[in-house]
Order: C-alpha cells, then structure tokens, then sequence
C-alpha cells in the first residue's frame, strides 16, 4: 500500500471546507471529517477525542474503529497515548505503538489491531481542547507533512469546539474544557474582592476563514502584513515612543524576532498547506504557545512572549482589528484581563465598571499596578497564561488580598465570594458611618489620619474617608503615567487642581521621588549595581536642578495666596536639604520678580527614609518645619532588606525592638524640638501597627485612602495609655526576642481592639 497524503494538504482542506458549510448536524459533520482526513491520509482509523471540563477525553467521532464506542470510550489525561499528548500538548508519531510504554487497550474500540499511530493535540491559545489521531494497521513512520496536515486540521476542529458547535453532542455546555472552571494564583497587587465579567484589554482575534481560496493571494497579504508590521516597529523604536511601556532593548529585541527568517518561514509554508494568512499566523502561534507553557526557562518564555505579541500584532494586522478594545461597550462589571498595559490605559476605562484588573505580567511594582491601588480597583498580577485562558465575557473572581483568580468559578465559590464581598461591604459601610466621628483613643488623645495620594481620582476619597489632609501626594505619579516630562505648566495644573478640590485641608507635595524601582520610560536609564542605593529622588533633584526648579515653580505658582507644603524624598544629609531649600528660595525670588502671588504659608519638610538622619535628629529638627517618617524606605534600608524581594521581606518584622527604637526616637526627639511629625509609609495603614506607632508617640498617620477605615476603628478602640506601656515594656526588654508582633497582637485582641 502506498502511504503518504493523499491529494495532499490542500484538497483535505478545501473538502473539509465544503463539509463545514454543509446544512448537517454538529455530529455528522464530525464524522465526515474524520472519514475525510482518513480518506486524504490513506489512514484506516482517525479519531477525535475531546477534553471534557472533568478532565477526561472522551471519544466524539472515529473513522475505523468501533463507532458504538463514540461518546461511551473516555480515557484519564493521564492515560495512554492520547492522554500523553493531551499532557504534552505535543504530536507523536510511531511505528509500532503497542510497544510504547503510555500504549492503553481499549478493547471496545477493537484498536488492537493498529501498529502505527499519529496524534496531534487539538490546540487553541495554548490550551489543549482534545487530540486527533490517524492509525494504520501496517507498520509506518509518518513523515512530517503529514504531521503538519494533521495539525491544520485540528486548527478546525479547534474552532469546532470553541464556538460552541460540539455543544449539542455534549450533556452540559459546561463539559468542554474550555469552559472548566480553573483556579490560578498571581501576586497581590491591590487589597479587595472583585466579581465580574472578562473584558480583554487586547481582544483576541476570531479567524472567521480558515481555509484559503487563493493560496496566492493569502501569501500575498502575509507579506504584506508582515510589512506593515516592521514599518510600526521601526516606527516605535525610532520614536522611542514607550505608550505600552517598552523600553528601547525590548523594542530592539522585537525587530529582530520580526525579522527572523525561520518563524517567517514556518508562516509562509503554513500559508502554502492551505490556510488563510490569519490562519496561518495562529497556527504558528498555536505551537510557540504550547512551547511557552511547559518552558521554564525565564529567558526563553520571555523571548517566546515576543514572539506571541508579534502574531498579535500579524493578526491585528491581517484583520484590521484596533489593538484595544472598545471601550465603549464595557460591560457594567469588568474585569480588564491584560498581558500588560500602560499606567494611563487603565485610567482610559470607565472607572465606574471597573472590578477588578488581572494581569498576566505585570507585578505589584508595575506602574498600572500604582494607578490600580490608587482607583481602589482589586488587581492581582503575574498570572500565568491569563490572556489565553480566559474569554471575553467569562465570568471572573478577582481577590486581591491572596493573589487568587477564578476564571468561571464553580456556583460554590461564586457564593462563598459574594459572601465575602457582602461582609467586606458591610465592613466598609460601617468604617464610612466613622467619617465625622473624632478620632479620639479611648482615654483622649487626637490621632490625625491623613491620606496618601497620587493622582486627581484619588482625591474623591478625601471627602469619603474624613482624612483630615493629604498626608503625602506623590507627584512622580504623573511622570510615570506621561510619554514625556510633564512640562511645568502641566505640573502647574495638577498641582492647582488638587489644592482646589480640597480647599479646607493642606496638601502635602512631595518633591519627584523617582530612581531605583520607579523609572520613567522616556528618561535615559541609568545602569546601576543597586538602584535602590543609588541615584534616586531628591539625589536626581539636586545633580538635575533644572528638573527640580520647575517642579517647585508649578509647585510655588499653583499655591499662590494658599497654605502650601512641600517635602523632600530620600534625604540622607542636612546640606540636602538646604540645597534643596535654596532652590525654593531662588524660586521664591523669582517669583517676586515677575509679580506672581506666593504661598501664604510655605512649610518645608524632608521624608525620613534613610537612616544616617537619626543620628542628625536634633540638627534636621532645627532646619525643616516638619518630618514625614518613610517607612517603607527606613525599613528596607534599617534591615538592609529590599522591600519588594519577597525572599528577604519575611526576614524581618516592623514590630521587632530594633525598629520599634528607631521609631520611638523619632518620636521622642521631634516631640523635643516641636516638630510636627507624621508618618507616611505602609505601615501606618495596618491597624496594628496604627496602634503601635501611637503608643510609640506618633500623633499622625498618612496612609492610603482604604486604610482610613480600619484604622481608625481601631484607635478608637485603644486606650493608649496602657497601650503604651505594654509596647514600651516590650520595646525596652533585652530579652524581647525578634518579633513583638504575636504578644501586641493577643494584647490588643484582649483589649477588644478590632484588627481589620
Ligand atoms: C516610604 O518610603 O515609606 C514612602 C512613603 O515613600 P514611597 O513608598 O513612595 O517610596
Ligand atoms: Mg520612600
């Protein structure tokens, strides 16, 4: 018998294009195409078995083997040759399958009488939806043609699947693998629960047309697109125009892979088996994406992710599709699904849709991830293969406090999710009835709650929250967010209009805090060894004075006749801040000069995040008219651990004497010097470590805009008085042991103290 394709790849497809368009039912149709593939592969078996939502492949049409087994034969993914290459999401080929060690009898199928065996895995974005074999009694190697006429193939039945036609044939719409239920675990980017439905930030292309009528002419539009493709490449990397944050290398890396010979020459032959060019495109795509999930290798799947993005690019190309979505038609609860996107494109969606943000590759330090926290919108990032996984529409579980995605969750972890949601809104409504109620300790003292912020959407919470001022505003926010230096005016303009929507309170401005894991896409990076001790903030400041001049001149300009505060970050030395408070006062003059109205009240500070400042504490309190602790930075730099490597974050604990001591200095000494003093980082926003640092003196707590709340509710539940010598008692011990943390907690609990 001779073996080979017969009337090779592009009769089977333009047969099977017939069989799609006829009037039949979703059952007959499949057993055409298998008798079809057979026929064309002079194979006396083909099969197609497809992976059900239990995980299990069940047998959905043969040709050659026993057709009662169909919808009865089911296999393990863990059994088998077909189980192998549903696990592998790779093809096989053998001669003599019954002596590989995976070989399973059927025997209701009557298989036993096979010795060759080809199967390929039924794939789309990535994820296997169920494996086609051919079969032949005698002995034969299939060559790879016809692997890859196999594989077309099983691009079809693919979208068979996808679109729901194989539906009909199953017992519940909920038993394709595609629509399993999957639970996936990211990093925690944003605190909250968000229910809702997928809307892909870059909505994936449906190929309508499959097979090609003019092999020609699909070459032809390949090329084409391929063109058009480089041309805005070249067009980014000339522009160094960074709108999806790509920096040059990346973008250098890109025009290389779009030049790469081999991946267009897998394109073009797919184009030349018979496809159309988008077809062809995603049939490449298939394969790098199988390859990208089982390759562990940081590198290579991050070069594998190129490649992914360029098909996208191809495809957007071909289809003439915009590359994002339509955000007109956001659902009323989305839940934007992203590989990555830009800090500004999130704030592009109707803030009052938005549930959640899942991202497939951006982290907690991600700028998006900024502006997520800011909008209060629950986000959880490194989630692997997101994009593929989820549909458009799917319904979606987003819980931001464990890192936690539920894509199409089961009904029981729907309810258990409302629930929770309920509780947390319950909890919220309560902390909302504290807004106007004093925050007072149960025996009197006034703890002032301030409000950390960055952008103008935060300051909604100002009046939500009963912050008594902006504590710290982060003006490297709307760097991070812009393709270029915001001009002065731009500054200007912020700047003002943060001051008039919250007119009766002071706003904190600090100074451009950026360097070390804040960079700026369009600033020249500079390589450095350890950025975090390297050339950062008010460092930057001081070597670029005309960055700085300019933003204090907004500064200065936007608080004219106003109360205006302004402090420098990441100062390690007093002649920092009189350099940096000379530049305020050339700007002051010049202002005079030109006749502009200056602040009515200008106090000038300094964010204590380096550690020599304790030991200069009584010299800074004489020069600067407020403290603002950083803690987050202090911390890191105290403990010599970063603060965002998870490998040394749990090293150490704020609550442990060492850094307890540092804090009750400050607190000491300002208190001496009658300098106002606040503290701004992450710790302040903990309830337990609110309570902690008011027992250590601190009368004022910066903090972002959710953590008021709880906060609040337990100060008001504190009497401080014996707070603090319980704290103190434990601070001062010698024998106080590395984390103070479980005995202050079990006090507190004790004292009926609610810990959020
Ligand atoms: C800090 O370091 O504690 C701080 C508030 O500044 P940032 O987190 O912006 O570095
Ligand atoms: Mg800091």
């Amino acid at each position: 018998m001779q073996h080979g394709a017969h009337g090779g790849p592009r009769l089977l497809l333009r047969r099977l294009r017939e069989v799609m368009a006829e009037p039949v039912s979703a059952q007959t149709r499949l057993d055409r195409i298998v008798v079809h593939i057979a026929a064309n592969m002079v194979a006396e078996v083909c099969s197609v078995y497809v992976l059900r939502a239990d995980t299990l492949l069940e047998l959905y049409a043969t040709e050659g083997l026993n057709r009662e087994a169909v919808h009865l034969t089911t296999m393990r993914a863990d059994e088998g040759l077909v189980g192998l290459i549903a696990q592998t999401a790779e093809s096989l080929a053998l001669a003599d399958a019954q002596q590989h060690p995976s070989f399973s009898y059927r025997p209701e199928t009557g298989e036993e009488i096979y010795s060759s065996f080809l199967g390929v895995p039924i794939l789309r974005g990535g994820n296997t939806l169920g494996v086609l074999v051919v079969q032949n009694k005698a002995r034969r190697l299939y060559n790879d043609e016809e692997v890859e006429v196999l594989q077309t193939t099983a691009m079809l039945l693919a979208e068979m699947i996808a679109s729901g036609e194989l539906q009909s044939l199953a017992a519940s719409a909920d038993d394709f693998a595609t629509r399993r239920p999957l639970s996936l675990t990211g990093t925690p980017i944003t605190d909250g629960i968000g229910l809702g439905h997928a809307v892909l930030h870059e909505p994936r292309i449906i190929i309508k047309q499959i097979v090609a009528e003019d092999t020609k002419l699909e070459l032809e539009r390949l090329e084409v697109a391929i063109h058009a493709m480089r041309a805005s490449i070249d067009k980014l990397v000339d522009q160094g125009d960074t709108g999806h944050g790509e920096t040059r290398d990346i973008l250098e890396t890109f025009r290389l892979i779009a030049h790469d010979q081999g991946w267009l020459r897998r394109l073009r032959e797919a184009v030349n088996t018979g496809l159309t060019a988008e077809a062809a495109v995603e049939r490449v795509q298939n394969d790098a994406r199988a390859k990208m999930q089982r390759q562990t290798d940081p590198y290579l799947r991050e070069r594998l992710h190129d490649l992914d993005d360029l098909a996208n690019r191809l495809l957007h190309e071909l289809v003439g599709q915009s590359f994002v979505g339509d955000h007109a038609s956001l659902p009323d609860n989305a839940i934007i699904v992203a590989r990555t996107m830009g800090p500004a494109a999130l704030l592009d969606y109707d803030r009052s849709k938005l549930r959640g943000l899942v991202l497939e590759d951006g982290g907690a330090l991600s700028h998006v991830a900024i502006v997520a926290r800011s909008l209060g919108i629950p986000a959880v990032g490194n989630v692997g293969n997101i994009i593929n996984l989820a549909e458009q529409g799917d319904s979606l579980i987003v819980d931001g406090s464990t890192g936690d995605v539920y894509v199409r969750p089961t009904p029981d972890v729907e309810n258990s999710y409302a629930e929770k949601a309920r509780l947390r809104a319950r909890r919220q409504e309560q902390y909302r009835k504290l807004r106007d109620v004093p925050c007072r300790t149960r025996d009197g003292v006034m703890i002032d709650l301030h409000m950390n912020a960055g952008l103008v959407v935060d300051l909604q919470h100002m009046e939500e929250t009963g912050a008594v001022s902006i504590g710290l505003f982060r003006t490297e926010i709307q760097f991070m967010v812009a393709h270029r230096f915001p001009r002065m005016r731009e500054q200007e303009i912020l700047y003002r209009s943060i001051l008039e929507a919250v007119p009766n309170h002071p706003v904190t401005f600090r100074t451009l805090d950026i360097g070390s894991d804040k960079v700026l896409p369009y600033m020249d990076k500079v390589e450095e060894e350890n950025p975090a001790l390297g050339w950062r903030a008010i460092r930057i400041g001081l070597d670029r004075p005309a960055l700085l001049r300019s933003q204090l001149r907004a500064m200065l300009r936007a608080g004219g006749g106003r109360e205006l505060r302004i402090m420098f970050p990441m100062v390690s030395t007093i002649e920092e801040f009189t350099a940096a408070k000379a530049v305020v006062e050339q700007e002051l003059a010049y202002l005079m000069r030109y006749g502009h109205a200056l602040p009515a009240d200008l106090k000038l500070g300094i964010m204590l995040e380096v550690p020599s400042l304790l030991w200069q504490l009584d010299e800074i309190c004489a020069q600067v008219d407020f403290v603002s602790v950083g803690s987050n930075d202090l911390l890191q730099y105290l403990f010599a651990a970063d603060r965002d490597n998870l490998r040394v974050a749990s090293r150490f604990d704020t609550l442990s004497p060492p850094a307890l001591r540092a804090l009750k200095l400050i607190a000491d000494k300002t208190k001496a010097a009658n300098t106002p003093l606040t503290l701004c980082g992450e710790m302040g926003g903990k309830p337990l470590e609110a309570i902690v640092l008011i027992a250590l003196g601190f009368r004022g707590l910066s903090m972002s805009p959710a953590s008021i709340g709880p906060v609040k509710a337990a100060i008001l539940a504190t009497d401080l008085g014996e707070m603090e010598r319980f704290v103190m008692d434990l601070v001062e011990r010698i024998d106080g042991g590395h984390s103070l943390r479980e005995p202050i907690r079990a006090f507190a609990e004790q004292q009926g103290i609610p810990l959020g």
